[in-house]
């Protein structure tokens, strides 16, 4: 099989060829077919994450080795399964849950396996979707997407099951409460959809980019502000003339973080994404006084991304905005180059020519 792995040692991205699995067990392989290309890959391809003043995270730290095959938006045809698979057959177009955990601990017990402290991640730990094959390990993680535009479907594991187990942590809200979402990427965008979908009136999208805002405001954001490197509480109340109850913010720097909190409003909920790196500094008493909610949302679990597809299904989910590229090394390369110069609007999914 053929791998476009990243090297990080010179943040390279190259073929690799190596033997193709056999699946044991209750393993899946899969020919890929549909591989979406994540905004977090591009810090997996520098080899390390910002965490503001305490320095940087390395790859290393997060279990993972000096190069790794990204990728965790998958869409592929099963080809081959191990001897204890019941429900998944050759010929089956799945969806992969690539967020997984030891399965042992308390957390992957209870459901909760992106919340495990020794992470397995298809795309991380484990070899993903920059590839023409994938090895998932049980047909548990395997979801059908009959009916769906498999690369949309793609989109969902990822970009699409971060923004919906984000608004799960500040729902429920009355359909006219403000939520704010900064970011109007494709992760932004995607929650902004959900919200329309689950009939949500009152979003307001926060972007740098003026196109990001009009594919937000497409998806049914009610409001939109251009920020700049300026902004501000002030700024953002200058425009807007109020707070949010909730804001989902898929930055999550330095700047949108204190924005954030000094703009949410008494009793508030900020539910923070982006892996942007930077740091808050919070006044404790503020913190109390004002009654503010601050939580992490890391991705999503198997039972939300089970959700998320069959809200897919209902079709009341408008899908979101995709660009196309080869599923190949020069595809894979050009697709993170594009993203990190913010070339991009919505999200890119690479198609083989299998
Ligand atoms: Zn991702
Ligand atoms: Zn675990």
């Amino acid at each position: 099989m053929k791998s476009f792995a990243a090297f990080t040692a010179d943040q390279s991205i190259r073929e690799v060829e190596s033997e193709t699995p056999s699946p044991a067990g209750k393993e899946v392989l899969l020919r890929i077919t549909h591989s979406g290309v994540c905004h977090s890959d591009i810090h997996a391809r520098q080899g390390h994450f910002d965490l503001g003043s305490r320095g940087k995270m390395s790859l290393a730290a997060r279990g993972m080795g000096e190069s790794i095959v990204m990728g965790h938006e998958i869409v592929g045809e099963v080809v081959a399964v191990g001897g204890d698979v019941v429900d998944k057959k050759v010929g089956d177009r799945l969806l992969v849950y690539p967020w997984l955990g030891c399965g042992e601990c308390t957390r992957c017990l209870d459901g909760r396996e992106n919340a495990c402290t020794r992470s397995r991640t298809i795309g991380g730990q484990l070899p993903g979707g920059y590839a023409d094959h994938v090895l998932v390990p049980n047909e548990k993680y395997l979801l059908d997407i009959n009916g769906l535009d498999p690369s949309w479907a793609a989109t969902l594991a990822c970009s699409g099951v971060t923004s919906f187990s984000a608004i799960n942590k500040v729902l429920p809200l009355p359909p006219e409460a403000p939520i704010a979402v900064i970011g109007a990427g494709g992760v932004g965008l995607s929650a902004i959809a959900i919200l329309t979908a689950m009939g949500h009136r009152n979003t307001i999208a926060l972007d740098l980019n003026t196109a990001n805002l009009e594919l937000a405001a497409a998806a049914g954001a009610t409001h939109t502000f251009l920020m700049d490197s300026e902004s501000s509480r002030a700024t953002v109340v200058d425009a807007l003339g109020f707070s949010p109850d909730a804001i989902i913010d898929f930055v999550n720097n330095s700047q949108t973080s204190t924005l954030g909190f000094d703009w949410i409003v008494k009793g508030g909920i900020m539910v923070q994404v982006g892996l942007f790196g930077g740091e808050l500094v919070v006044p404790t008493t503020l913190l109390a006084m004002k009654m503010i909610t601050l939580r992490g949302s890391f991705v999503g679990n198997l039972g939300e991304l089970t959700e998320l597809v069959e809200l897919a299904k209902s079709g009341q989910l408008p899908q979101a905005p995709v660009s196309f590229g080869p599923l190949s090394e020069d595809g894979v390369r050009n697709a993170l180059d594009a993203l990190e110069a913010r070339l991009v609007s919505g999200r890119v999914v690479l198609v083989a020519n299998n």
